[in-house]
């Protein structure tokens, strides 16, 4: 079919090829349908090949939907209806089935065994190719209008191509570079509905102080941070932590930058970042004790490793004020509290959050009570589907992105376990 003649018609155009354009392309098409797919990058799935650091957090182990549902923000009743007809077990089974084993880490996040994107990546290509979706890359797609007999005109640069329904699965505004620059909110706002605007989700956090550049790229598995307004507790997080040239990120951080956003505009926050939570402050220091005096004529600064990422030693001892070169048996009694100190409880300033473009999801987009979550479908303009970024929906890091990814565009797709078929 020649997708520039606007006397073609499809049956489904689908606008964005992310991991929710995909997935709606291909199922739509594995129904029999006629579907094009329109992606300005020259290739699919930029942003899913960046995803958990390259290595793409596919989804987390939440079996049943009721807990699937409680991880997201007000757990919004909606995602009962996406997740009822497509969840986490039907997401393994998918990718399972098409050859991509997973492996199960830490707080229930589910990677593919490659530990690569790339591996999702080609287990998308391949549904889209083997379903034979047309797919249309370095196409830009600059509107969307309705033609009288209700199919649609996607307008592209110099071109324009019809459709029977449309799924727009553009992105949100996070990582612009990777395509996501928020296109789908000024056609979806045209159309008629409502973009809540944008407020801070999952964003890296920039700190005041500069010896984290020191340790940049430096993650610890398992930490804690607590966090602080004006010197009075607020949340702390545990988890995995990053030390980046500017900060911090990591699940851990991310999930509470929200929340850090909303302290900012009332006063100075303050961070603690406990290195070894799984001590407490006396086992700590009877294990520091045990540490120092095993060795006794080492260095400290060839010591602390047993307890702490060696990338780490040298600014923990300066932050604690020891001198690096010191013999574990000349370290005062006060400076082995220092360092445990410190261990416990490195003190940091968070300057600001970074910009939405650094997020992980921008929050904000679509309001989801103008969409029908049995079908993914638009409650103003029929045969109008909105899945992905676009929605307004707070979730934390884990893979519960990439799962209402799955579950939406299988959704949109039409996966209809629960309703009949409503479009084409
Ligand atoms: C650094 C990073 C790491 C992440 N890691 C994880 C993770 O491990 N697990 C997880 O669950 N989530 C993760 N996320 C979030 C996840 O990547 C997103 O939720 C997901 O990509 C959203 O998919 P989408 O299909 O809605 O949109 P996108 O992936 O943003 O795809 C939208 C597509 O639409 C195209 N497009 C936009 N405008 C137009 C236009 N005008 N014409 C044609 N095409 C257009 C874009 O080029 C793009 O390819 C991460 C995000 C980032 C930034």
């Amino acid at each position: 079919m020649n997708h520039q003649n606007t006397s073609t018609i499809w049956d489904v155009i689908v606008i964005g090829a992310g991991p929710a354009g995909l997935m709606a392309a291909g199922r739509a098409a594995e129904r029999g349908k006629s579907v094009l797919l329109l992606e300005k990058n020259p290739y699919i799935g930029k942003k899913l090949l960046i995803t958990g650091g390259g290595g793409c957090n596919v989804t987390n182990n939440k079996p049943e939907v009721q807990q699937l549902v409680n991880s997201y923000k007000g757990s919004p009743k909606a995602l009962y209806s996406v997740f009822s007809q497509f969840d986490v077990t039907n997401t393994l089974e998918f990718f399972h089935n098409k050859g991509m084993p997973t492996k199960l880490e830490a707080e229930g996040r589910i990677f593919p065994e490659s530990n690569k994107a790339q591996s999702v990546w080609n287990v998308l290509n391949e549904y889209i190719t083997t379903n034979k979706v047309t797919l249309k890359t370095n196409a830009v797609v600059t509107g969307i209008t309705l033609n009288e007999d209700k199919t649609f005109k996607i307008k592209l640069v110099n071109d324009a191509v019809v459709g029977k329904a449309c799924i727009v699965a553009t992105g949100g505004t996070s990582h612009p570079e990777t395509g996501s620059t928020g296109d789908g909110f000024k056609w979806l706002k045209q159309l008629g509905h409502t973009i809540n605007p944008n407020s801070f989700s999952l964003v890296p956090i920039a700190l005041k102080e500069t010896w984290v550049k020191d340790v940049s790229g430096i993650a610890l598995e398992d930490a804690v941070i607590r966090v602080y307004l004006d010197g009075k507790r607020q949340a702390h997080k545990q988890g995995k932590i990053l030390f980046t040239h500017f900060g911090l990120s990591g699940p851990a951080v991310l999930n509470l930058s929200s929340q850090i956003g909303e302290l900012l505009q009332y006063g100075n926050v303050s961070l603690e970042i406990d290195l070894l939570p799984q001590y407490d402050n006396g086992m700590l220091k009877t294990e520091l004790f045990n540490v120092l005096t095993t060795d006794i004529n080492k260095k400290i600064k060839n010591t602390l490793n047993n307890l702490i990422a060696s990338g780490l030693v040298l600014t923990v001892l300066k932050l604690a004020n020891v001198d690096t070169d010191k013999a574990n048996n000349s370290i005062t009694k006060e400076e082995r509290l220092r360092l445990a100190q410190i261990l416990k409880a490195i003190p940091a300033n968070v300057k600001h959050l970074l910009g939405a473009d650094k997020a992980i999801v921008s929050s904000g987009g679509v309001d989801i009570n103008e969409v029908d979550f049995k079908t993914m479908q638009s409650r103003l303009i029929p045969n109008l589907y909105i899945i992905g970024d676009l929605l307004d929906i707070d979730r934390p890091s884990g893979g519960y992105s990439l799962q209402l990814c799955w579950s939406m565009g299988m959704v949109s797709g039409g996966l209809f376990k629960s309703c009949k078929l409503r479009y084409f």
